[in-house]
C-alpha cells in the first residue's frame, strides 16, 4: 500500500503533479479498505449461513481471526446445549421433586416431578417466594430453621392425599439453596396402619384381661383356695398385672402418637405433682431408703396435666425400680430464663454408654430380664419422650453404670407461668 502510494508520488512527481497523483492514489486505497469493510460487515451481519469472503491483507487476518472465535463460539454453544438438555432430561425422570430457591426463598428452577405434586406453573411461578405457593406451617417453620437434621415430612391434601418430605441443601454460598422433595406416602400409610394396628390390639386386649385379673384377684382372695394353687394364682395374678400394665403403656403410647400438635396448656402445679408422685413412691414395698423432692420455684408449668404427670411418675418409677435399698433419689423443680426444669437424680446402676441413644425407642430394655422382674414394660421412657415433644420440651440423660443417672427434662421458657408476688 505504501508502495502504491509512493509510486503515485513519483510518476507525479515526473509528470509534475505529486500531489495530485498521491491524492489519487490515497482516495483510491480508502475506497478499497472501505469497501473491504462493508464486505466484512455483511460477512459479519450473516455469519451464520454464508462462507467468509475472499479478503486480502490485514482484512484477510481480522475475518480469519473473527471467524475462528465465532466457530469456536458455536461449539460452546451447542455443547451447553447438549448439556442443558440432558440435563432436563435428567432431571424431569428424577423420581424426587427438586426446586432451586434464591436468597429470598423465591423459586429460580424446578423439575417436573416437583411441579405435578406441588401444582407449580412454568413461567408464572418463577420468581414467587416457595412459602406463599405452598402454605404449610410446619414447611415455613423448617425454611425459618434454614433445614437441620430432621426434614419436614407434611401432609397435602391438594390434588390427592399425598406425604412429602423436604430436605434443604444449601447449594453454594450465594445463599441459593436446593429443596428436594421426596414422595414417603406409603411409608406414612404403613406407619399409621402399624400405628392403628396396634391401638387396635391393646384396646382390644384390654376387656379381656381386665375379667382374667377380677376372677384372679377373686380367687387369690379366696381362703377356700387349695394350698396347692396359692402359689400358681399367685403368679398369675403378677403377670395378668403385668400384662395390663403393658397394655396400658401400649395405649398411652397409642394416644400420644394420635395427637398431632401441640399440647394443650392448662396450668399444671408442677410442685403439687411431684409431691404426690413421690408419696406413691415411699409407698412402694421395694425402694431406696431416701426419696426426696427439692422445689427451688412455684412456678406452674402449661401444658396437659396427664402427660406431665405421666412424665414425672414414669421418670420416678425408673429411678427407685433401678436404685437399690441403700441409695437415694433426689427429684428437683426449678426455673430459669431458659425455661423450667424437672431432674430425677439417683444412685441407682447406672446405665452404660452405649444403651443411652436407644433408651427412648420402644421396648428398648438395658437389661431385659432385670427389667420385666421389676414389672417394666420397655416403654416407659418411649412415653416420657413423645409426651415431652408435645410439650416442646427436650429430654437429658446422664448416666454412669453402677454409680447412678440423672433424667432432666427441659420445658421451653413459653411454657412456664411464674407466679408473680402480690
Ligand atoms: P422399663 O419399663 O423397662 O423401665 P423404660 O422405657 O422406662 O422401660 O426404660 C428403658 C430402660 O432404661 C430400662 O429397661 C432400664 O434398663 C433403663 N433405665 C431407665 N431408667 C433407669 C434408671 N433410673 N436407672 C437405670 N436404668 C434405667
Amino acid at each position: 500500500m505504501i508502495g502504491a502510494v509512493a509510486a503515485a508520488a513519483v510518476v507525479g512527481w515526473i509528470a509534475g503533479h505529486a500531489l495530485a497523483f498521491v491524492s489519487l492514489a490515497l482516495a483510491g486505497l480508502l475506497a478499497w479498505q472501505f469497501w473491504n469493510l462493508v464486505r466484512f460487515e455483511q460477512w459479519l451481519r450473516r455469519r451464520a449461513v454464508t462462507a467468509p469472503p475472499d479478503l486480502h491483507g490485514v482484512w484477510g487476518e481480522v475475518l480469519a481471526t473473527t471467524s475462528r472465535i465465532y466457530r469456536r463460539k458455536v461449539f460452546h454453544k451447542r455443547r451447553v446445549l447438549v448439556l442443558l438438555r440432558e440435563f432436563r432430561r435428567m432431571t424431569s425422570a428424577m423420581p424426587d421433586g427438586a426446586i432451586l430457591l434464591g436468597q429470598n426463598r423465591e423459586i429460580l428452577w424446578f423439575n417436573r416431578t416437583a411441579a405435578r405434586w406441588l401444582g407449580l406453573k412454568r413461567k408464572v411461578d418463577y420468581g414467587i417466594r416457595i412459602d406463599n405457593l405452598v402454605r404449610h406451617p410446619d414447611l415455613v417453620e423448617y425454611l425459618d430453621r434454614r433445614g437441620g437434621a430432621a426434614a419436614a415430612r407434611i401432609h397435602l391434601t391438594k390434588d390427592g392425599d399425598r406425604w412429602l418430605l423436604f430436605r434443604l441443601v444449601t447449594t453454594n454460598t450465594t445463599g441459593q439453596q436446593l429443596l428436594i422433595v421426596r414422595d414417603v406416602t406409603s411409608e406414612a400409610r404403613l406407619e399409621s396402619m402399624r400405628k392403628d394396628f396396634v391401638a387396635n390390639a391393646s384396646h382390644e386386649l384390654r376387656s379381656p384381661l381386665t375379667v382374667i385379673t377380677g376372677y384372679l384377684d377373686a380367687l387369690g382372695e379366696d381362703p377356700t383356695l387349695d394350698p396347692v394353687w396359692q402359689m400358681p394364682v399367685q403368679e398369675m395374678r403378677r403377670q395378668s398385672d403385668r400384662m395390663r400394665g403393658i397394655v396400658q403403656d401400649l395405649l398411652e403410647l397409642s394416644r400420644l402418637e394420635a395427637q398431632s400438635g401441640e399440647a394443650e396448656r392448662s396450668a399444671v402445679d408442677v410442685g403439687g405433682m411431684l409431691a404426690l408422685i413421690r408419696k406413691d413412691a415411699l409407698g412402694r414395698p421395694e425402694r431406696p431408703a431416701i426419696v426426696e423432692l427439692r422445689l427451688d420455684t412455684d412456678a406452674l408449668l402449661l401444658g396437659s396435666e396427664t402427660e406431665l404427670h405421666s412424665i414425672f411418675a414414669n421418670l420416678v418409677s425408673n429411678a427407685v425400680k433401678y436404685t437399690p435399698a441403700e441409695g437415694r433419689v433426689d427429684i428437683r423443680w426449678w426455673t430459669d430464663e431458659r425455661g423450667g426444669h424437672v431432674e430425677v437424680r439417683d444412685t441407682g446402676i447406672g446405665i452404660a454408654a452405649e444403651h443411652l441413644p436407644r433408651l427412648t425407642e420402644r421396648f428398648y430394655r438395658v437389661d431385659a430380664g432385670r427389667s420385666r422382674k421389676l414389672g417394666g414394660s420397655g416403654l416407659g421412657l418411649a412415653i416420657v419422650k413423645h409426651a415431652l415433644q408435645r410439650h416442646g420440651g427436650r429430654l437429658d440423660v446422664h448416666s454412669v453404670e453402677g454409680r447412678g443417672s440423672t433424667f432432666t427434662c427441659h420445658f421451653p421458657a413459653a411454657r412456664v407461668q411464674w407466679r408473680h408476688a402480690a
